[in-house]
């Protein structure tokens, strides 16, 4: 061989080299809603609406059917989501301001290399940028972040500490800036993005087109839409988030029609509420079709792992409620849908226990970055490939705080594939239900006497669960202030 293939050679083996030794790592596009409850997507089997480009990523992609959160509820969520950590280790139980120096997933991964981006809804504090530690996104090359809750309609969004007016409706202005933060991105880098929808939270106000879609929708009444709570703890009656009683005139956008009472008027309320909380949805699902078709013709489709989830799920109905907080399965299940063509078969369902503990450290995990020790979830990237390790957890723990909103007593407790107990402390009540007799949780069986064996065993499984996670009633005498909006 003469001198200069040798060179050529050897020129080609040191271009090569990088490639072998480090393949190129996915970007991550982490999508959130919040309140999208799972049975309002149809590839979750909902009866209430189509939902054709989320299910084209189900499609592409895993689908989760036990996804779950530990604190259901918007800010506590995101601090779960972001830590790794429960609510009593991050600080944020309540609607309380994250200490935003605490250790963070986007910091963990800026500092492995990628650029990182979080646009949309942080509801986490950041509405006082000129004060330390406000609860501003941190680990983040970009942010542009809805202050507080956030409008539907022209939001005032503070990019990097600068409040800006915007024209538009939130869910396409949030999809459009995430689609100009990849645009932007420095190319020698993968990238994380949150890209976090205001929709469909409260109080559901929808593009116009959708509205007029839905404005005369029927939905279907849901199974458990009468609930009269008998032989229940008293905390599902004292909770202020009853369809009849409690969705006002705001949420239903005007007066219910005079002479309406009783059973008609719990239905008209009902229907105003799925009208508009499906119609925001729908534009949320075209946007995500929007998004996927932006990173197929970006050619990035191959080598991002895109996640659609929801902050927690949500009641439509179900047990006479709309909102969440309760440990009970509409507002306890969220959606979970990944899609990674490198590493997972399209249309794919796990039934695996995950939960939202777990989505820092996947993320880590799928960065080929270290996952800290202190960070209490796990990583589901084994769960790809369609088998479920050996050890993988067979229960969760759940803790609620928030003691003001809609009244709902303080709770935590413990799910199986099978059972599920739950304690309201501060009213010393047990409910226990068994999922597999009844899915819909009608029937408190915690003093039947055949269930003392199944409540002796679930209570030693929630103190173990409460000391694996460090739990020791950090927060339950004093809770900080709700101050992020
Ligand atoms: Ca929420």
């Amino acid at each position: 061989m003469n001198t200069k293939y040798r060179i050529a050679l050897l020129v080609l083996f040191l271009f090569a080299l990088p490639t072998f030794a480090q393949p190129t790592r996915p970007n991550i596009v982490f999508i959130m809603t919040d309140d999208h409850a799972a049975h309002a997507i149809s590839s979750y089997g909902s009866k209430l609406i189509k939902t054709p480009h989320l299910d084209r990523l189900a499609r592409e992609g895993m689908r989760f059917e036990n996804a779950f959160v530990t604190n259901s509820i918007c800010t506590p969520s995101r601090a779960v989501i972001l830590s790794g950590k429960y609510s009593h280790l991050n600080g944020v139980p309540v609607f309380n301001h994250i200490d935003n120096t605490q250790p963070l997933v986007s910091k963990y991964l800026q500092a492995a290399g990628y650029h990182t981006g979080m646009i949309g809804k942080w509801h986490l504090g950041g509405n006082n940028p000129n004060r330390p530690n406000d609860g501003s996104p941190t680990g983040f090359d970009y942010w542009n972040i809805l202050p507080g809750q956030g409008a539907y309609f022209d939001p005032v969004m503070i990019e990097m500490g600068q409040r800006k007016k915007l024209t538009g409706y939130a869910t396409d202005i949030i999809t459009d800036l995430s689609m100009d933060f990849i645009k932007k991105r420095p190319t020698d880098k993968p990238f994380f993005l949150m890209y976090h929808h205001k929709a469909p939270h409260r109080n559901w106000q929808p593009a116009e087109k959708y509205r007029k879609q839905y404005e005369n929708y029927e939905p279907p009444i849901p199974a458990t839409f009468d609930d009269d709570y008998k032989g229940k703890s008293d905390a599902s009656r004292n909770a202020t988030m009853h369809i009849d009683a409690d969705l006002n005139d705001t949420d239903t956008k005007g007066k219910p029609p005079a002479g309406l009472s009783g059973a008609a008027l719990k239905k008209w309320k009902f229907t105003r509420y799925m009208q508009d909380y499906l119609a925001c949805v729908q534009s949320v699902d075209d946007n995500i079709g929007r998004f996927l078709d932006f990173l197929d013709q970006s050619g990035l489709a191959e080598n991002t792992i895109v996640i659609y989830t929801s902050d927690q799920g949500f009641f439509l109905g179900e047990h006479n409620f709309y909102d969440k907080r309760f440990m009970y399965e509409e507002s306890l299940r969220t959606p979970f849908i990944v899609r990674w063509p490198k590493r997972i078969k399209a249309g794919s369902v796990s039934k695996s226990m995950i939960l939202n503990l777990d989505f820092a450290p996947t993320f880590l995990d799928a960065a080929g970055a270290k996952i800290p020790a202190d960070m209490q979830g796990r990583s589901i990237l084994p769960l790809f490939t369609g088998k479920t390790p050996r050890d993988w957890r067979t229960s969760m723990y759940y803790r609620y705080y928030h003691p003001g909103h809609h009244n709902v007593a303080a709770h935590y407790g413990v799910r199986t594939s099978r059972y599920k107990l739950i304690y309201f402390h501060k009213l010393n009540q047990w409910e226990l239900y068994d999922l597999q007799k009844d899915p819909g949780e009608m029937r408190n069986i915690y003093s039947e006497p055949s269930s003392a064996k199944t409540v002796e065993s679930l209570k030693k499984e929630l103190q173990r669960l409460k000391k694996e996670f460090k739990d020791d009633d950090q927060f339950a005498d004093k809770l900080p202030a709700d101050d992020v909006g």
